[in-house]
């Protein structure tokens, strides 16, 4: 796949705020947040969407969700509580083609969420 702009900041390419980084993943604050906290975190491996995850990806994928809640847990948000969503394509929303775990905190979050 192509680079995204995910892979200039896993690069340092342009600047992000960076909350986290470990040799798998990286987790950054999203620079137009839905809720008062939302950040992303990233594999540093790029795999574009979800339907392109495979077997060999398992750790990595997991490992996404372990850091969300370590970094939700650091920010203070872990007790209240948080929404993650991986968007996936058109009709998911995605706009970025190299997956990522949105985590949003910081307010009760409507459901369903559209
Ligand atoms: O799920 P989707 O692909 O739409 O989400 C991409 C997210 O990446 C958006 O929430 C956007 O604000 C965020 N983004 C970012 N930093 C960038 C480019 C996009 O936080 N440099």
């Amino acid at each position: 796949m192509s680079d995204t702009i995910f892979t200039k900041i896993i690069n340092k390419e342009i600047p992000a705020d960076i909350l986290y980084e470990d040799d798998m993943a990286l987790a950054f604050k999203d620079i137009n947040p839905q809720a008062p906290v939302h950040f992303l975190v990233i594999p540093k491996k790029a795999i574009a969407t979800i339907n392109d995850i495979t077997a060999d990806d398992r750790e990595v994928v997991g490992h996404l969700s372990v850091v969300a809640a370590k970094v939700a847990s650091d920010l203070g948000v872990a007790e209240q509580g948080f929404r993650t969503v991986m968007n996936c394509n058109e009709f998911g929303g995605q706009t970025v083609y190299h997956i990522h775990l949105h985590v949003l905190a910081g307010k009760p979050l409507g459901w369903p969420p559209y």
